[in-house]
């Protein structure tokens, strides 16, 4: 029941922590320059996606 609070003290806070999208909180992607070794095929990439534990190239990572 605070409606007349200013929208500023809202988007001060977490304007980009929590937003609408629909992006799943548990999406994590990893970067490495460098490249590194998938856990499942073992091919080196420099894009990895946390899959079921395990840091993934995205071939092996499960979109589903
Ligand atoms: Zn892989």
């Amino acid at each position: 029941m605070s409606e007349d609070q200013p929208l500023s003290e809202f988007s001060s806070t977490d304007s980009t922590a929590n937003g609408d999208t629909a992006e799943p909180a548990t999406v994590t992607y990893r970067w490495q320059s460098d490249g590194a070794v998938c856990e499942q095929c073992e091919t080196s990439t420099e894009k990895q996606w946390l899959d079921d534990a395990q840091f993934v190239c995205p071939d092996c990572k499960s979109w589903d």
